[in-house]
């Protein structure tokens, strides 16, 4: 049995590893990264594929499956928020940036309608494959795959959060069985998580500073889960000022709200998406820029989205707030407010007067975490420390050997034999 790594090699973006054995292959995930220019995997040929695997709906882990159903129908297996959110997700992609995209919505549509829905905890073939999807906690429907073929086992973790969130459920803690390859994420390898309630308690603090100070509060959060948690964050913590939701988080919290075994608490959900007003066009964000309320709203790296617009207009005063609460990717908008509060305005490059905080509220396991789930995990695999930034993935690598494991970062097109 051997693995390619097509990509998410030493970085976060365009994850994609084919998994092949007695001439059969599969692929796990085939995702992009849409940062400065659209980047993709390595190459697959779509007729040596047997099944693609999808382990969640973000795109650097979706963005290329569409390129291998140009002229080929390939089994793709996921859960059903991961098929459901992934047709949105596409298909706003190719709305946003379809003039620059290889494929067209009917490669969408032909990947949604290969779709097989899978269940967490239930096995199932693949030719000679015995496939397991795992609950991975990261973000509604998203998985961890157990691969056994002959006596090897493999494990590809996608990503993966043990940590209790409001919206799912942690990772599953437990896999049987001696493995022989693990492919685990390294997002967050670096370092460990602040205390998640301390965080979201400094965050409904720092909305309320803003919007009772008379201030607009931009939250830019990804439809895709963030959104959600941020909601579920100040319907709980009794938020009462204002809240508006603009972008598609409205078609994100449908499949989620249909989707109940996927979610942690569905009913809570419901609540706390009850009191947000829903943006529906310019005329409303143009009128609720101007108010002294939270707007959560996409791209959650200000990449995009109406959150840029949002924050054009209210970073130029200081009674006014941004909060940054997901991760920022190297060469975003949103890393470079960070590192330098500097944002571009219609080619300008301006300064930041409004405040700036940025909460913790990872969707994925930090490095206590990720230790303590390898110490779980028995024999003694190879491992290939893959998505995250290069010192991430090398500094994980190096604590699993000092734990008895093969554990190395690969480089993008590396083959490993087990
Ligand atoms: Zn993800």
């Amino acid at each position: 049995m051997k693995v390619k790594v097509l990509g998410a090699a030493k970085k976060v973006g365009c994850s994609g590893f084919l998994l092949t054995s007695s001439g059969q292959s599969l692929l796990l995930d085939y995702g992009i990264e849409t940062n400065r220019e659209m980047i993709y995997p390595l190459h697959v040929r779509p007729k040596e594929i047997s099944a693609l695997l999808t382990t969640h709906s973000h795109l650097d882990h979706i963005g290329a499956e569409p390129l291998l159903y140009i002229d080929k129908n390939i089994k793709h297996y996921a859960t059903k928020p991961t098929i459901q959110v992934s047709e949105v997700l596409l298909n706003d992609l190719l709305k946003i940036s379809g003039s620059k995209l290889p494929f067209t919505q009917s490669e969408v549509r032909s990947l949604i309608d290969n779709s097989n829905a899978v269940r967490y905890n239930e096995p199932f073939k693949v030719g000679d494959f015995r496939v397991t999807f795992l609950d991975a906690g990261h973000i509604p429907g998203s998985a961890m795959i157990y691969i056994e073929e002959g006596d090897k086992k493999v494990l590809y973790t996608g990503d993966m959060n043990h940590l209790d969130t409001r919206l799912v459920r942690p990772a599953v803690k437990e896999i049987s069985g001696d493995l022989d390859l693990v492919i685990t994420e390294s997002t967050y390898a670096h370092g460990d998580h602040k205390d998640r309630l301390d965080e979201e308690r400094k965050f409904i603090e720092y909305s309320r500073e803003i919007v009772e100070g008379g201030g607009t509060l931009l939250v830019p959060a990804f439809a895709v889960s963030r959104a959600q948690e941020i909601a579920e964050i100040y319907y709980e913590l009794e938020f009462n000022d204002e809240i508006y939701m603009d972008g598609m988080a409205l078609k994100i919290n449908e499949i989620y709200l249909n989707n109940p075994d996927f979610i942690r608490d569905p009913e809570m959900l419901r609540s706390s998406l009850s009191k947000i007003t829903f943006i529906k066009d310019w005329r409303d964000r143009r009128k609720i820029v101007k108010r002294k309320a939270s707007i959560i709203s996409p791209a959650g790296m200000l990449s995009g989205g109406a959150s840029t617009f949002y924050n054009e207009r209210i970073s130029g005063d200081d009674k006014n707030g941004i909060a940054i609460v997901s991760y920022q990717v190297e060469g975003t908008p949103g890393r470079e407010m960070l590192d330098n509060r500097m944002i571009w305005i219609r080619g300008r490059r301006a300064k930041i007067k409004a405040r700036l905080e940025q909460f913790e509220f990872s969707s994925h396991s930090g490095r206590t975490q990720l230790l303590d789930f390898f110490k779980g995990i028995s024999g003694s695999p190879r491992v290939l420390t893959i998505h995250g930034e290069p010192e991430s993935c090398a500094g994980l690598a190096n604590d699993l050997n000092g734990m008895g494991m093969k554990a190395v970062a690969p480089s993008l097109g590396d083959e490993v034999e087990i």
